[in-house]
């Protein structure tokens, strides 16, 4: 027994060990901040106005491309070149499928591999019904209390504006850049950026094949909350999740309320909806999240810090604790949500199929990203 006890005793202290080395042995990934380029005289109050003023083109994506209104789109684009006139006067601009934006700013020295940055025109509808929820209407373009209320005031036209905003003032400054600076702008990024984005891309591809850096918009820069930190992260997003979307029916008899069958088409529908709910993908600790502990490591107290690097032996706590929140599960696997549910249409007649449609979507359809804290 109480050489048992010894053994015990001498695996613990291995273990323990173990797990210091570990924990010491954990390289910082913290960069130490290069100096501020210095700071070109943009007036913030022009800057917020030119931003409000884009809010109010209502570019809304529709899920058909055929059903977007695309008059604002134009509209916008006028308001951008009459807000920013020496980056259309100066920089080469393509439309790729009409509204699609590409600027060319030429650097000094073209062997440098030019620097992309992208943005998007579009933003995602207003949900019918929902108009008296809002606390300022989503197209006014309205400032109140130190904040700026708005469609697109993050997403995305907050870079579409800003980085228009930069070059204008640059070119004001008279700056010209060593390496060619491209901006790329999309205008169906809501619906999958098909006419945008991957239009762009392709252009890209022909003119610009090798570039230095492309930088998009997404991840943001936390001010607490992550893991529990009460410092400031930066969430740098390096891959993005694709998604899926199904659609189940079930057919059954129809017929009056009062005589069901034993298993109506809806508690068909309903039985699987419950089935995927309650068998969730598995959860993944490799890769991104993995990445993001080690770099939040040396920022966090000592004992998460042995946490964080000892996921070989906390895997399953770490991703349990992730698991507890909505955004910690989407970092962790793939997502399945019941979005549309439709069956019959009158309460006491049963509904027969998918005439109309008794469906289901399912789709993991958080947009989720590989991320690291820099
Ligand atoms: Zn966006």
């Amino acid at each position: 027994m109480r050489r048992f006890l010894l053994f015990l005793l001498c695996a613990l202290l291995g273990l323990l060990a173990v797990l210091l080395v570990n924990t010491l042995r954990l390289p910082n990934h913290q960069l130490a901040p290069v100096p501020a380029a210095p700071a070109v005289a943009v007036s913030p109050d022009s800057a917020v106005a030119h931003l409000a003023g884009a809010l109010r083109f209502a570019t809304v994506s529709r899920t058909l491309y055929s059903e977007t209104d695309t008059l604002p789109f134009g509209q916008l684009q006028a308001y951008l070149r009459r807000t920013f006139p020496l980056v259309h006067q100066q920089l080469k601009l393509q439309k790729v499928n009409r509204y699609g934006l590409l600027y060319e700013w030429p650097g000094t020295d073209p062997t440098l591999k030019p620097l992309l940055l992208l943005a998007h025109q579009d933003v995602v509808p207003v949900l019918p019904g929902t108009d008296s929820q809002w606390t300022r209407p989503p197209f006014a373009g309205q400032q109140a209390g130190g904040y700026l209320y708005g469609r697109g005031a993050l997403d995305d036209k907050l870079n579409v504006v800003g980085q228009l905003e930069a070059v204008e003032a640059l070119l004001r400054a008279g700056f010209r850049p060593r390496r060619t600076v491209l901006l790329a702008f999309g205008h169906d990024e809501e619906t999958q950026g098909r006419r945008g984005a991957a239009a762009l891309a392709a252009v890209l591809q022909k003119q610009h094949p090798q570039l230095e850096l492309v930088l998009d918009e997404g991840g943001l820069v936390k001010a607490d909350g992550v893991a529990g930190l009460t410092r400031p992260v930066a969430l740098v997003g390096v891959s993005e999740k694709g998604y899926l979307s199904l659609e189940l029916s079930a057919t059954g008899q129809g017929g009056h309320s009062s005589m069901p069958p034993a298993l109506t088409s809806v508690g068909r529908v309903a039985a699987a909806v419950a089935r995927l709910e309650a068998q969730p993908f598995p959860a993944r600790l490799d890769g991104g999240v993995s990445g993001l502990l080690d770099y939040l490591a040396s920022a966090v107290p000592f004992g998460k810090r042995l946490v964080f690097a000892n996921q070989w032996l906390f895997g399953s706590l770490i991703k349990n604790s992730l698991a507890a929140t909505p955004s910690g599960n989407a970092a962790l696997r793939t997502t399945t949500a019941p979005t549309i549910f439709r069956g019959g249409d009158k309460d006491n007649v049963l509904p027969i199929g998918p005439q109309p449609p008794s469906t289901f979507a399912c789709c993991p359809a958080t947009r989720s990203a590989r991320l690291f804290a820099a």
